[in-house]
């Protein structure tokens, strides 16, 4: 038995803690095999991070593993989907057992956190780089798109912004104020919106997660969905505790993973009191293009939501 096939033996207990009644069949097959229920639509995206791409070189390995399930489960909540399931191909330069088993914990709170389970994987040697496949389920047509926003729709998003991008100066801090720890929370522990997407299923009109700045995320459903928007400054909502970020970190910040949905106005009272309350208005939908901002001194800014993080950007 080869040193990778005994690191593979850390991630079986995973497999069967995290176990889920839609896999069928778990790891040790050639596939795994999922029952999607009847009246269902299977959701499932894929996502790569890589060392030094998607986060910091000598990362935490217990933070790794619950940001990257986080970050690739965030993706079902952004399409109301209820996850089940995903794959894990991890790529490592060498086979620490140490640093394996600690992934395997922060990927275990994190799978047993959303109720996704393990379903599968693959461990080969090089850069270290983590791609994982998650899959989850909607009832037939009721997944959430980036294309229905419609003019009129508010514009909403499900907590404050730019807080991951406030930490970023405080990663390499050993002893940082405890008043930015939820800055550094949302940094380290995102949570994805799951019951929030869920709840929005056949009223939200589009949604997105914030995984690249709301102007580059929000952009991303006016361009599919053929509107512009205006929002708010003073509704863009970005204090934690006694932090707040800058307007600029939550315009343009990432990894914040909060969802930005558009929805009917008429509906928004209609929903339940706490999914209501979670949902932050910050501006409407227009059928004019472009994304505007509407300053508290009554000057309006046209942003450019090409400003996300693009990997073949050329400068
Ligand atoms: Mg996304």
């Amino acid at each position: 038995m080869g040193e990778f096939e005994l690191i593979g033996r850390l991630f079986r207990p995973l497999a069967e803690i995290t176990r889920q009644e839609g896999v069928l069949l778990g790891p040790g097959d050639d596939c795994a095999i999922q029952r999607v229920p009847a009246g269902h639509d299977l959701v499932f995206s894929v996502d790569t991070l890589v060392e030094g791409v998607h986060f910091p070189g000598q990362y935490d390995p217990a933070r790794l593993g619950w940001r990257a399930l986080a970050v690739a489960v965030s993706d079902l909540a952004a399409m109301g989907a209820d996850p089940v399931c995903y794959t894990l191909a991890l790529t490592l330069p060498d086979a620490d057992e140490a640093w394996v088993a600690a992934l395997v914990s922060g990927l275990r709170e994190a799978s047993l956190a959303f109720g996704v389970a393990l379903a599968g994987g693959d461990i080969t040697r090089g850069p270290l780089t983590l791609t994982l496949q998650v899959h989850g389920v909607v009832p037939e047509g009721q997944g959430i798109l980036r294309s229905g926003a419609r003019p009129g729709d508010l514009v909403a998003v499900t907590g404050p912004l730019g807080g991951a991008a406030a930490a970023l100066e405080w990663l390499d801090d050993p002893q940082p104020p405890s008043s930015v720890s939820p800055l550094l929370d949302c940094y380290h522990r995102p949570v994805p919106k799951i019951d929030t997407g869920r709840r929005l299923r056949g009223v939200a009109s589009a949604a997105i997660d914030i995984s690249d700045g709301l102007a580059a995320d929000l952009g991303h459903i006016l361009e599919a969905s053929g509107v512009g928007a205006w929002l708010e400054a003073a509704a863009i909502p970005r204090r934690y505790g006694i932090a707040e970020a800058s307007l600029e970190q939550a315009l343009y910040g990432g990894d914040d993973y909060q969802l930005c949905v558009t929805l009917p106005s008429p509906a928004l009272p209609m929903l339940p009191g706490d999914v209501s309350k979670s949902l932050h208005v910050i501006g409407e939908i227009r059928s004019a293009e472009g994304l505007y901002l509407q300053h508290p001194d009554g000057a309006r800014e046209l942003l450019t939501t090409g400003t996300g993080y693009d990997h073949f950007k050329t400068e």
